[in-house]
């Protein structure tokens, strides 16, 4: 990304993004560092922030994007060398006091390939990172490496989602955004983790018939509809299956839209949990108290540490969390038509781009 989008304050005129093909020198690879050959990055909303939205890197463009890689090790501490691998999409330092306090998730001096570690991201044919927290992939059978790459990301952060919201064997979960890029695996997620009943909640139709198939008990076409609508159908939902509707449920906001966080807060009740994973950059009104007197929980959450990731990739090599039905492969010098495709919301797949030169 040479430039993201921009708006000129003065005349409000779009000045459009630049997105570059170049080539930069391999760095020499400090002690603890590997140098990964790309098989494939996936292309996330986050991205699409970076690029469209205005959400500001940490370091500055010019920067190569991406967070979601597979790949091979090419250089770097023997045992490593010639291994697949999964780059996590965030690496701790493992030395502070975040880190210590095992939430090394949300370490302040965390990197992460395109956006903190340095000019280096996944849509590359190589990246250097530290070496520690890569996850070795022993035995993918016949899946494929590059679809690996979305463990990187979409398949660990509902995973520790899960985990931070403590779910557990019989609960009773809502996912908002149930059809996107996290949302597909966030509902199968809550199914491995046990849930007794999950409801999907998204606005296109398609998706919320293949969430039913992936996860969902039950769905709610949000498209269109007042909160109010929304949760006659949800109560209605509870009411055929026995279950209480205002009490318990744990709600899982992965849509990072303002009227899917509006949702959110309008089903959290009597000790529920909302937890958020999706990110957007506006603002929602909210009575806190509400949280008092239904003595409720909202939490948010941040990626997922690297000593989880191979309990991931577990779950998917076992076929308990699919992936196949929700990627597809592009090349990567097709990446500007791709980022196209993803921002406009159409894509039924997450694109996993392939590097082709
Ligand atoms: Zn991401
Ligand atoms: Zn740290």
């Amino acid at each position: 990304m040479v430039r993201p989008w921009s708006v000129n304050k003065e005349t409000g005129e779009k000045i459009p993004g630049l997105i570059e093909l170049t080539e930069i020198p391999v760095p020499e690879l400090g002690q603890d560092e590997a140098l990964v050959e790309i098989a494939g990055c996936g292309v996330c909303h986050t991205d699409l922030g970076y690029f469209y939205q205005g959400v500001p890197t940490v370091n500055k463009p010019p920067l190569t994007l991406g967070h979601e890689i597979s790949g091979r090790v090419v250089a770097g501490p023997n045992h490593l060398v010639g291994k697949e691998v999964i780059v996590p999409a965030v690496m701790p330092c493992g030395e502070c006091e975040i880190c210590k306090m095992g939430r090394e998730n949300r370490c302040l001096k965390q990197k992460m390939p395109g956006n903190s570690l340095g000019i280096y991201g996944g849509f590359s044919s190589h990246i250097p990172v530290p070496a520690r927290d890569l996850c070795i992939i022993e035995n993918r059978g016949d899946m494929p490496l590059e679809h690996l790459a979305v463990v990187a990301d979409a398949v660990t952060t509902p995973y520790q989602a899960a985990k931070r919201g403590e779910l557990k064997e019989g609960d009773r979960v809502v996912i908002i955004g149930t059809g996107g890029g996290i949302g597909v695996y966030m509902t199968q997620m809550a199914k491995a983790f046990g849930a007794a009943f999950v409801v999907g909640i998204d606005i296109d139709e398609v998706k919320l018939e293949r969430a039913l198939k992936f996860g969902a008990d039950a769905v709610i076409n949000a498209k269109q509809k007042d909160i109010k609508t929304i949760r006659d159908e949800f109560k209605s939902i509870c009411k055929e299956n026995g279950l209480p509707h205002n009490f318990g449920w744990k709600i899982f906001e992965c849509s990072g839209t303002k009227p899917g966080q509006e949702l959110g807060l309008s089903l959290l009740s009597f000790v529920g949990r909302m937890v958020v994973v999706g990110f957007t950059m506006a603002k929602v009104e909210y009575q806190i108290s509400r949280l008092m007197a239904f003595d409720a929980e909202m939490i948010g959450t941040w990626g997922c540490p690297p000593r989880h990731y191979p309990a991931v990739l577990e779950l998917v090599l076992e076929g308990k969390i699919q992936i196949e039905p929700f990627i597809e492969m592009r090349p990567m010098s097709k990446i500007g038509d791709a980022f196209e495709e993803a921002h406009s919301g159409r894509l039924m797949r997450r694109i996993v781009l392939v590097p082709d030169f």
